[in-house]
């Protein structure tokens, strides 16, 4: 077996079994004050970043307007928007804590920043090639330098007892660079107020449909990504998550990428569902799961950003499906209201409601579970709590031991 492709299998043999992935960004951040809607937030990096000014004059524009709706910039200026929040984000130190914040509630997967992150879309910015390539993998540098800190924290603890709220356990801990999907990038956020902008900067959904129409081929999609995985391949990162995969044509397009361009690190899939029975486009799962089942390097496959109560059906479809590990990262189940233009409070699930659901998945063949959006440290650790109390422990230094 290829070391890529066993990744997977031995991390989840040292890991006892199960393993946690982390959680949403976008609360995550704003908890630690990273507010869009406050300037000073951003001020740093555009002292050194000037050609941001011209956007960020826009974004004040439509705030001086009182909750201005973002359909006054076209989606060229929008897509400019995200690239400038993404530059913004890997470039203040908060993003590294937030990071560190999953670790300590007991992620043993932290995914990075780059969902919507895309060489075309900073092109569009106006950066270069090359600083448009360091800037994907500027945020890959920012989850290893959290894994890095979080290690040397575990070294100076005097115990590797989980503490009060803070689990500081030397343990395998993977970097997994988030590829979101061609819809992802289209997106041009003329739906969404503008105080949610950044909140659906780190966020996956309502996005995209997934169907992309007959002039998205192919091709167009393995050119649109091509670049964007190589470099992602390259830039320390354990593996790459192919995240909220909405059809089986960009599954193909992944598939034949990882194939073609001899991508080094392995991947993983994952799909979301709006009905709880297909991928979010209607494509079948049969039809997804064979395309990852068709490639040795996806290491595993599953389902994200989809609310918990579809969570059960769909591990049980996809396990008839596939022999890969299965992973599961669902939203709090929070409904998104199109009309108000914002989530609606109180419709998703708690914590506590959340965490209940882990057993029955772990039971029915899920491996990794995590949280996407709106979901929170909090959930993480609980769900942590919960497959500690199930899974054999088992003592591994860290992901150098692991690999060799
Ligand atoms: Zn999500």
């Amino acid at each position: 077996m290829e070391r890529g492709a066993s990744l997977m299998t031995e991390f989840l043999r040292h890991s006892g079994g199960a393993a946690v992935i982390d959680g949403g960004l976008a609360t995550e951040l704003e908890r630690h004050g990273a507010d869009l809607n406050d300037p000073l937030w951003s001020a740093k990096c555009l002292l050194t970043s000037p050609h941001l000014i011209r956007a960020r004059k826009a974004v004040c524009f439509c705030i001086s307007l009182g909750q201005q709706i973002c359909s006054e910039l076209n989606a060229k200026e929008n897509i400019k928007m995200y690239m400038d929040h993404y530059v913004w984000m890997v470039s203040d130190p908060l993003s590294v804590v937030v990071h560190l914040d999953y670790l300590e509630a007991g992620a043993d997967i932290i995914i990075t920043a780059s969902y919507q992150a895309t060489i075309q879309g900073f092109e569009t910015r106006g950066f270069s090639r090359e600083e448009s390539e360091a800037l994907l993998k500027k945020s890959v540098e920012v989850a290893l330098e959290a894994r890095d800190i979080y290690y040397e924290r575990c070294s100076k603890s005097s115990s590797s007892a989980v503490g009060d709220d803070k689990i500081l356990k030397r343990r395998p801990i993977l970097v997994a660079a988030s590829v979101g999907s061609y819809g992802a990038y289209l997106a041009d956020g003329s739906e969404y107020r503008i105080e949610g902008i950044m909140f659906f900067l780190f966020c996956c959904v309502p996005f995209s449909s997934g169907i992309y129409g007959d002039a998205i081929t192919l091709k167009v999609l393995k050119d649109f990504h091509r670049r964007r995985v190589q470099v992602l391949a390259e830039s320390g990162a354990d593996l790459i998550a192919f995240e909220t995969v909405p059809n089986k044509i960009e599954a193909q397009a992944y598939v034949e990428i990882l194939d073609e361009e001899n991508i080094s690190i392995p991947a993983w899939f994952s799909f979301n569902s709006k009905d709880g029975i297909n991928v979010v486009s209607g494509d079948s799962i049969l039809e997804f799961a064979s395309i990852a089942e068709s490639c040795k390097k996806v290491v595993a496959v599953g389902i994200n950003c989809t609310p918990p109560r579809f969570i059960h059906g769909l591990i049980s479809s996809l396990s008839k499906v596939t022999t890969k590990p299965i992973l599961i990262y669902p939203n709090s189940g929070e409904s998104y209201d199109p009309d108000k233009k914002e989530w609606v409070q109180n419709t998703g699930v708690s914590d506590d409601d959340f965490v209940s659901y882990v057993n029955k998945w772990i039971e029915i063949g899920a491996s990794l579970v995590g949280g996407c959006c709106r979901t929170t440290p909090d959930t993480i650790r609980a769900i942590y709590r919960t497959l500690s109390n199930n899974r054999l422990l088992q003592p591994c230094s860290n992901l150098v031991d692991l690999k060799e």
